[in-house]
């Protein structure tokens, strides 16, 4: 018998794929299996790519594969290459990107029976659809649980099943003979075919559903909608459509139009926030309500339990999910039939992954459907200038929605409050409050209409300091003062997390007088109330939202009009459609008007059109206030205008002559030393090898910096941007470099980024 080997990927930091001989009484091997290998001292999860009859490894260093993950349908060919693709373009090892890009639950070989054993489920018949759970003893509350969960998902299956009730193999049993449900066994990956039988079935759902009242779409829309499904192989566009203008319906058009053309196609839609996911998860199950069983639409991101994401992923890899709906990382999803992508709220800088494999989900998706010729649809207000100047060019299609979809609302009027002009003719202010923004919420607050006030800073104050010597309590591990907290009572340090309780008086001198300087949320919030009273304020941000499920139960208080006034970070200013909110207040966003990064006002005129544009969405008029000190500066004269196109031309013409991306490409190397000047020496270094490298002319190296916040957890941190007027250059170099980094000490870790978002 011929031997065999396999080499596998391992989650491990080299570029390297490791030999391994494969059991001949095994399944055949194939690329894209799983299998549990001996690693060093332990075991490890690896990944098949390479099968061969032979290997350059001496036979007696060679070890075997330990076990075969056979029931799990192998990764296919494109992903692999999609992993290779990804692993190629971010400097990184193959297994480094293949293995973190499965579902944890899928890497631990212990958990493999039970994730991937045949599923035992019973689904819902249109007559039980129709008779439970009214049939049941309105006394019977767990079978009646048990009924409605049945009901609400399509079909259980057992383990669920028996969580609900205890005894409910045999109710269920008995409801099979009643004509209710079905029983049904599945192989595990047999589900392609069930989902198809499945459709059927539910077929009586479908005539129900048509009732759900579709909007009449605008011509923007039906032309945008008409443009994606008439497409043909590689077909990126970009959905420009100003806040509220209903690019959610053309994504459900098109995926709609797609779905009923090709049988078994899979999309994926990536949203930039877990927080987004339950208004789009809704809004997808209405419109697909009896097209597609319920199981189809599935959601993938970080907030779900661990089984829970690996039932999900492995619903999309053997086809059974036909929409899989997520965040960044469920670009990497494994979707044999995938035929659309979307990439909603395209610019949203959360699309970039900020540690580990740095990538650009919204890139990948890009990348995912030139490799399968498929339309990629990316959708914004304000898109990313790199995709604004690829539409430019001609490269991405331009599809526009310009006006709001519901035919009542029309876009914000905005209103720049200049704080200086106020403040010299003395008019009232409380708290950072303007006058005229006080009265505004008043306003509202009378007509039953809520108000949202955008502060971009978490915490009371991000300053406390004694005016008497001059201190300023700052963290003791960062260079970086902590911010003050006053429902916890704390001291934070919103670099690492440091904590520590409010001081009495100023550690320094005594001084009992110290001051919070500046504001942060918790202190609007407080002021609001004594500000417009009898308001019912809310606070929304990364800590009134720490705990699992809060930020969604927070959300639908606003959506339930429990709320008068919301006052939150960037989280509030995304997507959200706030039917009633029909003022919006911005504070403090003058400060980004300085910043270091070429990209900062790119960032602030997104987010500014965002979160204006939660107001007057549903046909009540919109209001946008900005509290500035500077009224005249360019992006509030755009903002005021709704004019993204006038500021995004501008932009590019800046970044042109500056010679800035999308005009080169750049690569960032970080290192974080026990000193800054070992960061800076090891960066000194590297810079230095760089010249060596052979396509070094047409690569540029900037001087090695410190970062703005130089000392984190006691570790400094230092950066060496490297750029070049062509990508294929900068990568042929990247490449070269690295081995030679691998090589130099004295740092504690480093790491290298393509395409850095924050420099
Ligand atoms: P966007 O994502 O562009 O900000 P949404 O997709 O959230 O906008 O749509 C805004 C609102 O307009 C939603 O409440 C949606 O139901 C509604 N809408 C979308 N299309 C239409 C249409 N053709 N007619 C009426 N209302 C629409
Ligand atoms: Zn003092
Ligand atoms: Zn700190």
């Amino acid at each position: 018998m011929t031997p065999c080997f396999v080499r596998v990927a391992l989650d491990h930091p080299l570029t390297a794929l490791y030999d391994y001989r494969y059991p001949p009484d095994a399944p055949a091997p194939q690329p894209g299996m799983l299998v549990r290998v001996p690693f060093g001292r332990r075991e490890a999860v690896g990944l098949i790519f390479e099968v061969s009859t032979h290997s350059d490894v001496p036979a007696n260093k060679l070890r075997d594969v330990s076990a075969v993950c056979a029931s799990c349908p192998p990764l296919s060919e494109q992903w692999l290459a999609l992993v290779g693709f990804a692993a190629d373009y971010y400097q990184r090892g193959l297994g480094e990107v293949a293995l973190p890009a499965l579902p944890q639950a899928l890497r631990d070989p212990a958990r493999w029976a039970r994730l991937l054993a045949p599923e035992e489920r019973y689904r819902v018949l249109p007559a039980g659809r129709e008779a439970l759970p009214d049939a049941l003893p309105a006394r019977a509350q767990a079978l009646r649980r048990l009924a409605e969960a049945l009901v609400a998902a399509g079909a259980l299956d057992l383990a669920d099943a028996r969580a609900l009730h205890p005894k409910a193999a045999a109710t269920l049993e008995s409801w099979c003979e009643a004509g209710w449900v079905e029983y049904e066994c599945v192989e595990f990956g047999a589900a392609q075919a069930h989902a198809n039988v499945a459709a059927k079935t539910t077929d009586a759902a479908a005539q129900s559903s048509t009732q759900v009242a579709l909007h009449q779409l605008s011509d923007e829309q039906a032309e945008a909608v008409e443009a994606i499904l008439e497409s043909r192989g590689f077909a990126p566009f970009l959905l420009h459509g100003v806040t509220g203008s209903g690019k959610t319906e053309v994504y459900l058009r098109a995926l709609a139009g797609l779905l009923e053309r090709e049988p078994g196609a899979q999309a994926l839609v990536l949203v930039p926030e877990i927080n987004l996911t339950p208004q789009f998860e809704a809004a997808f199950r209405t419109r697909f309500a009896g097209v597609l069983p319920d199981d189809a639409i599935v959601t993938l991101h970080s907030g779900l339990a661990e089984g829970e994401r690996a039932r999900h992923w492995l619903a999309a890899h053997t086809g059974r999910a036909r929409i899989v709906l997520g965040t960044r990382l469920a670009v990497m999803a494994s979707l044999p039939r995938l035929a659309m992508l979307v990439v909603d709220e395209e610019h949203d800088p959360a699309y970039k992954q900020q540690e580990g494999l740095r990538y650009s989900a919204r890139d990948l998706a890009v990348w995912r459907a030139k490799q399968l010729e498929l339309p990629v649809v990316l959708g914004s207000a304000t898109p990313s200038l790199e995709s604004w100047w690829q539409a430019e060019q001609g490269r991405y299609t331009r599809l526009t929605l310009s006006r709001r979809a519901v035919a009542t609302a029309v876009l914000p009027t905005v209103k720049l409050i200049d704080l200086e002009e106020e403040r010299r003719r003395g008019r009232a202010s409380f708290e950072g409050l303007s006058g005229p923004l006080i009265a505004a919420m008043k306003a509202r607050l009378e007509r039953g209409e809520q108000s949202l006030i955008f502060l971009n800073r978490r915490g009371y104050a991000p300053v406390l300091s004694c005016d008497a010597c001059g201190w300023v309590a700052g963290c003791p591990r960062c260079s970086a003062y902590v911010v003050l907290h006053k429902p916890e009572r704390a001291l934070r340090c919103h670099h690492c997390g440091w904590e520590s309780r409010i001081p009495h008086s100023c550690p320094d001198c005594g001084n009992v007088d110290i001051a919070p300087m500046g504001r942060g949320t918790q202190r609007i919030e407080e002021a609001l109330a004594s500000a417009v009273p009898g308001a019912r304020v809310l606070r929304i941000d990364a800590d009134s939202t720490r705990r699992k499920g809060s930020a969604q139960a927070l959300f639908s208080d606003v959506h339930a009009g429990e709320v008068d006034i919301l006052v939150g970070t960037q989280m509030v200013a995304k997507g959200h459609d706030f039917q009633r909110v029909s003022l919006v207040g911005v504070m403090n966003a003058d400060n980004a008007l300085f910043s270091h990064d070429f990209r900062a006002s790119e960032r602030l005129f997104a987010q500014l059109m965002q979160v204006s544009g939660r107001a007057g969405r549903a046909g009540l008029a919109g209001e946008v206030m900005v509290q500035t000190r500077y009224p005249r500066h360019a992006i509030y004269h755009a903002l005021a205008r709704h004019d993204y196109v006038g500021f995004a031309n501008s932009q590019i013409a800046e970044r042109r002559d500056a010679h800035l991306p999308p005009f080169v490409y750049q690569a960032l190397l970080r290192a974080e030393g026990r000193t800054l000047e070992a960061a800076l020496a090891f960066l000194a270094e590297a810079a230095q090898a760089l010249t060596t490298m052979p396509t070094a002319s047409r690569v540029m190296a900037y001087d090695a910096v410190p970062l703005t916040i130089v000392k984190v957890m006691n570790v400094h941190r230092a950066q060496l941007l490297v750029e070049s007027g062509s990508r294929a250059a900068l990568q042929a170099t990247l490449r070269a470099w690295l081995p030679t980094l691998r090589g130099l000490r004295g740092v504690l870790r480093w790491n290298l980024e393509v395409d850095p978002l924050d420099i």
